[in-house]
């Protein structure tokens, strides 16, 4: 990794994926294997830095909220197409269930079967469908095939996201239950060092934006009789709030509690025992 050309955004995040994957191995050594296998995930994807060309300026102060749809994301593809490389030989090396699924994928690749353009927009178009020479195969994971495309244009969307974010004002976005930028369902809340106030995290762009501290993100429930929190042993500094109205749940990270760095992919994972014990109790999650 010598003339990778890393902004000081990317080299951040990629000590901050270390540090969290460090301490989530160390807390957690039964997950060991799963935290390593998607540190090796995360840190392809901040090894570049994609390029971003389109101008986002026409949302300088917008409040009509979600500024786009996920389809509209710009994508750097060139970039998008080495990480999705990068994470197919990792899933291949890893000789688990994903194997088959990204050895096919990787292959249809380089034999130019397939665009990696079309994959983007079979993943981001539902309805399309599989292409033939997937389906055919009987091993082929779909839910594979999301992850790894997903996971290839993350960079873009993450970055895309940082721009138009950055034309926000943060007060206009407060409150929103969806994320403000593209409309995905936030993935986990979190309570900032500062003065434990509540933000809601993308699970689709990563955008964080300001919310109440005790209202449900999906439905907007703020009546404290029907919504609570579920704590477990030993782990400390994040909890489930849950809506008995709607039967949702979502993890909070309080970063004054915590204890450590944080890349909220890897927490969402390393917090795995909190979606088994709401899922046993009958509440689902975004
Ligand atoms: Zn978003
Ligand atoms: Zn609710």
């Amino acid at each position: 990794m010598t003339k990778l050309e890393l902004t000081q955004w990317n080299r951040s995040v990629l000590t901050k994926i270390s540090n969290s994957a460090n301490a989530l191995e160390k807390d957690k050594p039964f997950f060991k294997e799963i935290i390593l296998f998607y540190k090796k995930i995360f840190l392809s994807q901040y090894e570049s830095d994609p390029d971003i060309v389109k101008d986002y300026s026409c949302f300088t102060n917008h409040k009509d909220f979600p500024c786009i749809n996920i389809k509209d994301f710009d994508i750097d593809f060139t970039n998008a197409e080495k990480t999705f490389k990068n994470i197919c030989k990792i899933c291949i090396d890893s000789g688990k269930e994903m194997s088959f699924t990204a050895g096919t994928m990787l292959e249809s690749i380089d034999k130019k079967d397939v665009l990696f353009k079309i994959l983007v927009e079979i993943y981001l178009q539902k309805d399309h469908g599989l292409p033939e020479l997937f389906l055919k195969k009987k091993e082929f994971k779909p839910e594979v095939f999301d992850f790894i495309v997903y996971n290839s244009m993350k960079p873009s969307i993450v970055k895309s996201s940082r721009i138009i974010a950055s034309y926000l004002n943060k007060q206009d976005q407060a409150g929103q239950g969806a994320c403000p930028v593209c409309g995905s369902l936030p993935a986990l809340s979190v309570l900032s060092e500062e003065n434990g106030a509540r933000s809601l995290v993308c699970s689709f762009c990563w955008h964080e934006w300001e919310t109440a501290r005790i209202t449900c993100p999906f439905c907007g429930n703020h009546n404290n009789k029907t919504l609570g929190y579920c704590l477990i042993e030993n782990e400390k500094g994040i909890r489930a709030d849950y809506c008995d109205k709607c039967k949702k749940y979502i993890k909070t990270i309080d970063l004054r509690e915590y204890g450590h760095d944080c890349h909220y992919p890897l927490e969402l994972l390393g917090s795995m025992p909190f979606d088994m014990k709401m899922q046993e109790k009958g509440y689902s999650s975004e």
